[in-house]
Order: structure tokens, then sequence, then C-alpha cells
């Protein structure tokens, strides 16, 4: 790194933004089995020591591991065990790979989608998955554009199980039901987290009214009428809600596409979602910091169309209306320089994702979070 980006002390006035003079001395190295010698330097204005490291992916890590590649491997199926074999490396040095790639992956779309067109049709909906066992299913709940199948939000609740059981499973579900209290109104409330989003990003505006697409759900229904999105627009700027059952055949021709297609990219990318896996998400933060790297991968990096005349192709960003020097330069930085969280400005649900806020079944401890993911 030939130019050190800002200070790293949350605190000091070179912290958003240095000035282009020598705002930092050099202080000596110090040796690392890793790195070899990093260098180290001090602010002139707070006397913070700091490092080339300190900005680096692998800050405080004892082994570096590709982000590429991994960021591949993990976007195809690759389990953790999996991973782990073929990096020779430990699961906990993988799932730390991978919770430092999808803080990247968040603040990147954080900085980013705000530049999609902002009058696409969203299409809403529920994927459906398992937490822990089969006893406590979930729900992922996306928001996707609706042609250029771009994710601009995601959310995640835990269910009761519901369906036929048999008297064995009812009374597991009981004892379950006692160690661990559900949600109440988790589907509503992971629909009015996408709806805060869009209110947020994507309000309706004159002649260009917010079209949202989902099933028939009530909880939608019941979330949508409640929100401020629904309740004060006026003549000049509208919601649409269109509701397509769920009977409807998942073609291209369905409304419903983006949603069913990312259902499916989902169900056969992600290990944890797989139909019948030994691969069941144990630990819902970690799953879904794996989560937030797929959607990164998808949004900013896969080809928008697998036949399409573009070179190179374009991605789902692109076809979204982000122009391709916003996404090039978002990737490189993804994979260059570290996410501070202290000076990115994330909204409520991003903030959630990173705080890794969303609890697992049966578990009581709060989720770990390393210091240095908070600076
Ligand atoms: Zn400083």
């Amino acid at each position: 790194m030939h130019q050190i980006p800002f200070c790293p002390n949350k605190d000091c006035g070179y912290h958003h933004q240095a000035p282009a003079g020598k705002w930092y001395v050099a202080a000596g190295f110090y040796p690392t089995k890793t790195f070899g010698k990093v260098q180290r330097f001090r602010c002139r204005a707070c006397g913070t020591y700091f490092s080339t490291q300190t900005f680096s992916l692998d800050y405080f890590a004892k082994r570096t591991v590709s982000y590429l590649q991994l960021e591949v491997l993990l976007s195809s199926s690759m389990s953790i065990r999996a991973l782990s074999r073929s990096f020779h490396a430990s699961c906990a040095t993988i799932q730390n790979r991978i919770d430092r790639l999808s803080r990247q992956a968040l603040a990147v779309h954080s900085r980013v989608r705000r530049f999609a067109h902002p009058h696409e049709a969203i299409c809403l909906d529920g994927f459906v998955s398992f937490d822990v066992s089969q006893y406590f299913p979930n729900n992922i709940t996306l928001a996707v554009t609706a042609d250029s199948l771009f994710v601009l939000a995601a959310t995640h609740a835990t269910l009761r199980r519901s369906g036929r059981t048999t008297p064995a499973q009812q009374q597991r579900m009981r004892m379950l039901s006692r160690a661990w209290s559900f949600e109440p109104r988790c589907l509503e409330r992971s629909f009015r987290d996408l709806l805060d989003r869009l209110a947020r990003e994507r309000p309706p505006q004159r002649h260009s009214p917010l079209i949202l697409i989902t099933d028939e759900k009530k909880e939608y229904r019941r979330a949508l009428v409640q929100h401020a999105l629904f309740r004060h627009q006026d003549e000049a700027h509208r919601v649409v809600h269109l509701t397509v059952s769920a009977t409807q055949p998942r073609t291209w021709y369905n409304p419903l596409f983006a949603a069913n297609y990312m259902d499916r990219e989902l169900r056969k990318d992600q290990a944890a979602h797989r139909r019948e896996t030994p691969c069941i998400c144990r630990n819902v933060a970690n799953m879904l910091n794996r989560f937030c790297v797929y959607m990164a991968w998808h949004n900013y990096a896969k080809p928008f169309r697998i036949k399409q005349a573009h070179t190179p192709p374009l991605t789902h960003a692109q076809a979204a209306g982000i122009a391709p020097h916003h996404v090039a330069a978002a990737r490189a930085w993804m994979f260059r320089e570290r996410a501070f969280f202290s000076r990115l400005s994330l909204d409520p649900l991003d903030e959630k994702f990173w705080k890794r806020r969303f609890p697992t079944p049966l578990k009581i401890s709060p989720e770990y979070l390393p210091r240095y993911a908070l600076a």
C-alpha cells in the first residue's frame, strides 16, 4: 500500500478524510511469519500507531486464503468442510475469512446499490430453508429487481414448523418451543425490514409508482397496509401491490420470476440450502455471512445472462443500471481495503447483518464479533 488512505482511529479528525500532505510518520517495522516485515506508522494528529496491515482484509490473520477463490467456491455449493479441505485450513479459519468477506460485501452493496435505476418493479418473496434442524424452518425474505435480478435487500426469520407431523414430532416441537421463544409475527417484521429500505432508497416518485410484486401471503398485505410507505402515499406518489398466486407456473412469464429465479439459484449454489443436506445451517449468523458473500457475487460479479453479446459480460448490477466503472471500482475495493464500520453509514438492516444480530434457535449466548469488526 503506497498511500495510507486515512487514520484508523475513529475519533481522529483524519478518520473520514485525511489531508493530501504527509499526515503520518514512519515508526519502524515489525516482523510477521505470514506477511514478512510490516511497516508501522504514527498519525501526526492523534498519535495512533498503525501499519499497512491495519487496512488489509487480513488484519489480525495469521495465514492467507485467496478471497477471490473462496468467493467463487462458496458460491458454487461447496460446504465449509469441503472448503477447509481445499484450502488446507480449519473450518474456523474458513468461516473467519467468510465473515471478513461478508463485511466487505455489505460495505460494497451499501455504497453502490443507490446507483441502480430507481424505477424498476421489485419482487419480494421468502426463500424457505432450515436453521439448526427441520424443526426450525426459516424464511430469507428477498427484495429483487423484477427484470435485472439484482438483489436489493434480504432479511431472515425463524418460523414455527407447520404441516403434517406425527405425535412424536409434535411432542418434540412442544419441548423445543419451551426451550426457545419464537419471534411473534416474524414474517410481517421481515417484510417490514424490506419495506423500510425501499421507503428510504426507492420511494415512489411522480409518474413512477413503486411496484411491489409478491405472492398472496396475508402477512405481506398486513405489513404493507400498516407501513408508512402505503399510508403516506398521495395522488402523485403511488405504491402498487401486485399479487401472484403461488399455484401459477414458475415460468419466465410469471411476474414473480425474479424471486423464483433467486430461489432456484440459492437452492443449488449454497450448500446449506440444498434439499435434505447434511450441511444444514447450524448457526444463523454464520449462514447469513455466507449468504452476504453470495449476494455480492451474484450482484456484482456473476454474468446477468449466460448468452449475451456483451464482452465482458454484463453483471446483474449493470443490468440494474449501475455504471460499469462503479461496479469495477467497487469490486477492486472490496478485495483491496478493509471496510471500517465507523466509515460506513449502514442502514439498520445492513447493521443487523454486520453485527450478527440474527439469533440462532436454541442458542442463548450472543454471537461473537471481533473488536476489529467494529472499528
Ligand atoms: Zn489519527
